[in-house]
């Protein structure tokens, strides 16, 4: 009956869970066999280092101020998953639970094992298997009825882009005087970054999900998948209640986890609503059949617009005002002849260098001298230059001017390097000659590549990761920095930033406006100031407006920072002024 003698430690060791123990700093104090055997580490490569430092800068991220902090909370954080290094810096797609043994002192420990990851072999036999499902499916539904079939989407279950019509047809027909019918189009935000950053079974989860909530929302509505990432509803005068597009877009953006992973999608919504027919007792003027399909085209317009306009809103479909898709088109012709009219320039901002307390640099930031609208400011037209191509153009002209203000600002030798940042569209990224050109223009304006600093976004990595790659290594290669701009609002998976090798990211001034506002939002700023020091990533605070949250991050040890509390973006000429006053009284 006594057991004998058991040898914990042989135990330990042996174990085929791969299991490392922390102490309360986090250092790591002991590892098993399993673990060095999965990973390929040494022991004497572990013991001694602190177990973050096995984590890319994003799931360190999320270890701080999630998995440490749970585990502090409550001794035990349940099935994770995360991305570990191994010896040769692979990463290695790991599952994780831990717990807190209560020894003294206290220590933690982390058992892990391998987590699946797909391989492309691996995704085309399941994409193979699933098109066989669907031919299965497909031919048991057949003999139901290829009615049925034909009208359906079999993902989501809802109806599919003709079954809508074919039914909304009749709705407008048989719709009376009273019986206001508003159409949505609903189109997920950012939905192919998505999936392709976690995969198309983590993007199938995601839809399934958000047609769930919508039925749950209007159980009788007329509801249709209609494109990859796009639901519509009809809504009739009795459900639309104030705000019934708002709810739709909030039930949307319910967080919701998929592998793991807590994640919000927000949606984009275009509504048109087909009035009640006024009774004239004349003919109307278009059938029916014409009506449905111009109420899903406008609002599939309006949800265009949406998009525009910065995502996770609604717009109405409108025939006139700035909103119209008759007006992208103009617009586009308008951006056309204003490069070629030189209406276009570049503000800049002004970054303070908070360890020495003088300016540091500045940020570009494009402006349009309209000549009948006014200044326009960037978020009116960047999105639709992106979406045409224009930005490649756009773009280069941007980076040119930079470049040669840039030079023009380090002409005075009695002041120290200034550094000029200029933002890149996702678009510009995936251009196969983007590093080739500016590595011309740093030539002939003779400009040391380290005093420029290009700011892409986490979704310029996601959208197009192999040119990406090409084109960061390219820029690398040059000398010139590379920052990520709004850090902590993509969708990237954190894995991403660790495929590339960054120099600085701007925190998001999301976040620096609820510095000290909100535990979490502080939390997360703490923790990316001092993930990113850990691995000699620069920190920028932006949207810095007052002295509080100088302070602040200055004593959190922030690098830079820069907003209108520093200066507001300034034209060339009042950034000389500016310059003046600040470079001479330091
Ligand atoms: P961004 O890169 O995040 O640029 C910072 C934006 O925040 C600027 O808006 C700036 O005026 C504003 N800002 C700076 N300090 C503060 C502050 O303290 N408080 C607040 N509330 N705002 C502050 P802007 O100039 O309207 O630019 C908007 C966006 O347009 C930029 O966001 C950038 O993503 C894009 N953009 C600007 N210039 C270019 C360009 O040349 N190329 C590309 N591709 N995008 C550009
Ligand atoms: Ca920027
Ligand atoms: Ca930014």
């Amino acid at each position: 009956m006594n057991a004998p003698d058991l040898d914990y430690e042989a135990l330990f060791l042996g174990s085929p869970a791969g299991t490392i123990v922390t102490d309360g700093e986090g250092t790591i104090v002991a590892v098993n066999d399993g673990f060095l055997l999965w990973t390929g580490w040494q022991r004497e490569a572990l013991v001694g280092t602190p177990f973050r430092a096995l984590l890319p800068i994003g799931d360190r991220i999320l270890f701080s101020t999630r998995t440490a902090a749970q585990l502090d909370l409550s001794g035990q954080v349940p099935y994770t998953v995360m991305t570990i290094f191994g010896p040769d810096r692979q990463p290695i797609a790991a599952a994780m639970m831990a717990s807190r043994v209560k020894t003294d002192p206290p220590l933690s420990m982390f058992t892990m094992g391998q987590r699946r990851q797909q391989s492309a072999e691996q995704t085309q036999l399941i994409s193979a298997v699933r098109h066989a499902e669907a031919a299965i499916v497909r031919s048991k539904e057949a003999e139901q009825g290829l009615e049925q079939l034909a009208r359906h989407d079999s993902l989501t279950g809802l109806l599919n882009r003709d079954g809508f019509l074919a039914d909304l047809t009749d709705l407008v027909s048989a719709s009376g005087p009273n019986d206001d019918l508003a159409v949505c189009q609903l189109g997920l935000d950012h939905f192919r970054a998505i999936n392709e950053s976690l995969g198309t079974g983590a993007g199938d989860v995601i839809l399934r999900t958000a047609a769930d909530r919508l039925r749950h929302l209007h159980p009788d509505a007329l509801m249709a998948r209609v494109g990859e990432d796009s639901f519509a509803v009809a809504v009739p005068r009795a459900s639309q209640g104030p705000g019934f597009e708002d709810d739709l877009l909030a039930s949307v953006a319910e967080p919701l986890t998929v592998e793991g992973l807590e994640i919000v999608i927000t949606a984009s919504l275009g509504v048109d609503v087909l009035d009640a027919p006024t009774v004239s007792g004349g003919e109307s003027p278009t059938w029916p059949s014409e009506q449905a399909g111009s109420l899903l085209r406008n609002a599939g317009t309006a949800m265009y617009n949406a998009k525009s306009a910065g995502r996770n809103r609604w717009r109405r479909f409108t025939t006139n005002g700035a909103s119209s898709a008759i007006d992208e088109i103009r617009l586009l012709g308008e951006i056309r002849a204003g490069i070629a009219k030189r209406e276009f320039r570049l503000d800049y901002q002004p970054q303070l260098n908070l360890a020495t307390g003088r300016p540091l640099g500045v940020e570009a930031l494009i402006r349009w001298d309209h000549p009948h609208h006014g200044t326009i400011a960037p978020g009116r037209f960047i999105d639709i230059a992106e979406r045409s191509g224009l930005i490649s153009h756009l773009g280069a002209w941007v980076c040119e001017t930079a470049i040669a203000h840039c030079a023009h600002l380090n002409e005075d030798p009695t002041h120290g390097p200034f550094t000029m940042s200029v933002n890149v569209s996702a678009r510009q990224f995936s251009d196969s000659d983007f590093a080739g050109s500016v590595a011309a223009m740093l030539r002939i304006q003779k400009l040391d590549p380290a005093l420029l600093t290009v700011e892409l976004t986490e979704t310029a990595l996601i959208t197009d990761t192999e040119q990406a790659l090409t084109t960061v290594r390219a820029l690398k290669e040059l000398g010139v920095r590379l920052s990520i701009d709004d850090f902590g609002t993509g969708h990237a998976g954190f894995a991403y930033l660790r495929d590339f090798p960054i120099d600085e990211i701007k925190i998001d001034r999301s976040y620096i406006a609820q510095l000290d506002v909100t535990a979490e939002d502080t939390a997360i700023v703490v923790s990316c100031i001092e993930l990113a020091h850990a691995v000699g990533i620069v920190v920028v605070a932006e949207g810095v407006e007052t002295a509080e949250q100088l302070a602040r991050l200055t004593d959190l040890g922030c690098d830079y920072v820069q907003g209108f509390y520093y200066a507001r973006p300034l034209n060339e000429g009042m950034l000389e002024t500016w310059l003046s006053s600040h470079r001479a009284g330091g």
